[in-house]
């Protein structure tokens, strides 16, 4: 396949120019909260800051991993803000949001991972918009898994998800600091320790994997447990980040979708677009009254 970078019609971006982007924008500045859909520079901000829909990056913008496809910052981490729980919550609160997505740089010079601030946050929130549902996505806790995750299951977030990125094929390339099958066996810990936590998990798509690797790590996210999907293309921040291989079309996207939902997933979302927090309030609230 031949490498390609010019972004085909199906990839279009709005910009975000409405009102709701722009307090969304104003709300997170004055919190000091970061979010992923600034920091990953994700192609939805218009739509989802529109609609007050934003992803809270947590323990800092700086990460101390460098996966070849993420922009967010690395290097040396800052000290962990003792106000941050509070102040997700105050955020939550005033995006009146039903449904809220909480992520985190990975902090590999932490004790205990950052484990300990997802908590917190788990716990401000609770308190502070009880009726708010709460998706979380976490680093994989290399050397600190087993501890973090039962801290974070004893919190209980309604939604857990972990992403696995990529095919096992591409990791030394695509996610040089991580694991495939440490990444799973999250995933299974996750369920291990409280089954009504739903588990989430996704790939990108883009990075030169092959058909039969995808229905494999599905199969393998199905052998974890792992409730719902998401798959998404891949696109390179920068030109210093892992070139897009192929961009992959919408039909192949559903095509994939459709093996995922025969695979068992409750939920599948698998568009070019989508990325793992992508209307996640959405789906989840149709799943529940499904
Ligand atoms: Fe933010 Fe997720 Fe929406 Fe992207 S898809 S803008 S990361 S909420
Ligand atoms: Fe980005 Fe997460 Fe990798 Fe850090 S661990 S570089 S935040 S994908």
């Amino acid at each position: 396949r031949q490498p390609r970078q010019r972004k085909p019609d199906w990839i279009r971006v709005k910009a975000p120019i409405s009102k709701g982007y722009h307090e969304t924008r104003k709300l997170m500045r004055d919190l000091g909260l970061n979010t992923v859909c600034e920091e990953a520079a994700c192609p939805n901000i218009g739509e989802c800051w529109t609609k007050k829909h934003a992803t809270v990056m947590i323990l800092g913008d700086v990460c101390t991993r460098a996966c070849a496809f993420c922009n967010v910052k690395t290097g040396m981490p800052r000290k962990v803000d003792p106000l941050e729980p509070e102040h997700v919550a105050v955020a939550a609160a005033k995006m009146g949001l039903e449904h809220i997505v909480i992520t985190s740089v990975d902090r590999d010079d932490l004790p205990d991972g950052g484990a300990g601030q997802f908590v917190k946050v788990i716990e401000a929130l609770r308190r502070t918009t009880p009726n708010t549902t709460i998706e979380i996505l976490t680093p994989d806790f290399r050397g600190k898994m087993r501890a973090a995750v039962e801290a974070i299951c004893a919190a209980g977030p309604d939604v857990y998800n972990h992403n696995l990125e990529t095919v096992p094929r591409l990791y030394p390339t695509i996610r040089p600091g991580a694991r495939y099958y440490a990444s799973l066996r999250l995933l299974e810990e996750v369920k291990s320790h409280n089954p009504l936590i739903f588990t989430k998990s996704g790939i990108m798509l883009g990075l030169g994997e092959q058909r039969l690797e995808v229905h494999q790590v599905m199969d393998d996210m199905r052998s974890a447990d792992v409730d719902f999907i998401t798959m998404g293309q891949y696109l390179q921040p920068t030109p210093k980040h892992a070139k897009v291989e192929d961009f992959v079309s919408p039909q192949v996207f559903e095509a994939f979708g459709s093996v995922a939902r025969a695979k068992g997933f409750l939920q599948v979302a698998s568009t070019p677009l989508t990325r793992s927090s992508y209307h996640a309030g959405e789906d989840f609230a149709q799943m529940q009254a499904a």
